[in-house]
């Protein structure tokens, strides 16, 4: 379908205007295929989309809930109809694993719910009687929502900011990651499926000058899931702008610690799990291994390696399913591998490329950097860092050695140094033998420093989507001047 042909009704995607904005187009990374092509939205477009959203806000937000729910709901069984074809379509787009977008689009579907119990726990109505009357707690939508989506989950994230904005009555202007514009326009015409009045969803494809025209329009916030350095642009952008909520969830340079782990295999296969699913393109993966000095170390950083050996990587139709797909492009494999080459460090597997196939197939990376001044920077690949520690409060200290905080994890037989591990880590998912990558949408997810601005996603996405009022009401007019001090008879 091409780009204009979903811009009709309320779903803005924009004509090209030559000169004022670029068409471009998506491609497999596994074999370099086009899979979509189509103009980005030019400034006009994007403010029009935003007029759109403007001026659908008040009759949405005005609406009862169960008619937002109801609509919403109509969207999860538009997603449920287009599962299959949807998530080969994610796997086209991004490479991945057909087992990894499968459970991409069950999460999307699972979000409607999850929403809608997150919304009436955090967000709904609470009131008290009191001798007056009553005291009531409400949310009030904030008004149009930018969301701009990043690559790696281009239909679960954005998905995740968009569901809990349309509940609580807010409408949205959408722009997909320039890398995954398919995902966003099938994400959109489910919307545009479930029968949302117009301009309530509202689609501008484009790259971040797209991105840019979007943020210098009249919104009321802005939910971002996207690099750290991009987060950062934005807390400047908006510093003087207290009206727009900013809700950023952002990369990370996340630990896993390795102590008193008995079974080393087990341990490896947590540590692969952390730091090479989705080819390291999780924003909870694990990047810095922090293992015991001496034999236990040792044997730890053997089995990873032997077991990185096993993994599959391939295209996500090939004849063996694959545990891992190229990165997001050619260019996101190059960057990564010379940004590893640059650690410098002992190489104990190199993210090399793969034969015969394109640059953005890596094999994963395992480089030893202990006693290495080493960028405190997510390198956004398959490439995990190992360092060694002479003792548990040792390996804290290099966990917590980060500009960062968004996930982290512990592998270890011993309760107490969970404990210890709990009280001493900062980071906002923190799981024990379990996967860093380990999240449910009934928790909230989002992190520390550098990784957020202390306004978690998923469950907690109903926070940043509708802000409290608190009112104290009486039905008749009553006097009150018994209640006044002071007052002369
Ligand atoms: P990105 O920051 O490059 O882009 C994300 C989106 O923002 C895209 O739509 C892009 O066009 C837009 N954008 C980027 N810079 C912009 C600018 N200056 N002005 C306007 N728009 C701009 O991120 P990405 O490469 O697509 O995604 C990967 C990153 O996302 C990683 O850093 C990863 O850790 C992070 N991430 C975080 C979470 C989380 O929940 N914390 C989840 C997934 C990914």
């Amino acid at each position: 379908m091409s780009q204009s042909e979903i811009s009709k009704g309320n779903h803005i995607a924009g004509e090209w205007r030559p000169g004022r904005a670029e068409a471009f187009a998506s491609f497999d990374p596994a074999s370099g295929a086009a899979v979509w092509r189509g103009p980005g939205a030019s400034e006009a477009d994007v403010a029009q989309a935003v007029a759109a959203a403007r001026s659908a806000f008040h009759d949405w937000s005005d609406r009862p809930r169960e008619e937002r729910i109801a609509a919403l709901r109509r969207y999860k069984g538009a997603l449920e109809a287009r599962r299959e074809a949807f998530a080969k379509a994610l796997s086209r787009e991004t490479g991945k694993a057909l087992w990894e977008t499968t459970a991409e689009l069950g999460s999307m579907i699972g979000k409607i719910e999850i929403s809608i119990a997150a919304y009436d726990e955090r967000t709904g109505i609470k009131a008290s009687d009191m001798p007056f009357g009553r005291a009531v707690l409400r949310h009030r939508a904030h008004g149009v929502m930018a969301v701009l989506g990043p690559f790696n989950f281009p239909g679960h994230l954005p998905n995740g900011h968009i569901v809990p904005a349309l509940l609580a009555g807010d409408t949205v202007v959408f722009k997909p990651s320039e890398e995954t514009p398919l995902a966003g326009q099938l994400m959109v015409e489910a919307l545009e499926a479930a029968d949302l009045p117009a301009g309530v969803v509202n689609l501008v494809q484009g790259g971040r000058e797209t991105g840019a025209a979007l943020i210098d329009q009249p919104i009321d916030g802005l939910l971002f899931t996207g690099s750290a350095g991009a987060g950062a642009h934005f807390r400047r952008h908006f510093a003087d702008r207290p009206d727009v909520i900013l809700a950023l969830e952002l990369g990370g340079n996340n630990p896993l610690i390795v102590w008193d782990a008995t079974d080393a295999e087990a341990a490896a296969g947590l540590i692969v799990q952390s730091a090479f699913i989705t080819s390291g393109q999780r924003c909870s993966c694990a990047r810095r291994l922090i293992v015991p000095e001496g034999h236990e170390g040792e044997t730890i950083i053997e089995a990873v390696a032997a077991l990185a050996d096993r993994l599959v990587i391939g295209p996500w139709d090939g004849a063996e399913e694959p545990f891992m797909g190229p990165l997001i492009s050619d260019r996101a494999a190059n960057a990564a591998r010379s940004a590893a080459d640059r650690l410098g460090g002992r190489v104990i597997r190199a993210a090399d490329k793969v034969s015969g196939a394109p640059d953005a197939f890596i094999t994963p990376g395992l480089i030893e950097v202990s006693h290495l001044q080493t960028p405190d920077e997510e390198i956004f690949a398959p490439i995990l860092t190992i360092r060694r520690a002479a003792t548990f409060d040792g390996a804290l200290a290099l966990a917590n050695d980060t500009r960062f905080g968004l996930s982290a994890g512990l592998i270890s037989d011993d309760a107490a140094l969970w404990d210890r591990f709990l009280n001493r880590i900062r980071a906002g998912v923190v799981n024990w033998n379990r996967p860093t990558t380990g999240a449910a949408g009934s928790a909230p997810f989002g992190g520390l420093g550098d990784s957020g601005n202390h306004r978690p996603s998923a469950y907690y996405a109903a926070d940043y989507c509708a802000y409290p009022v608190a009112s104290f009401e009486a039905e008749h007019v009553a006097s009150t001047l018994g209640e006044i001090k002071g007052l002369r008879p």
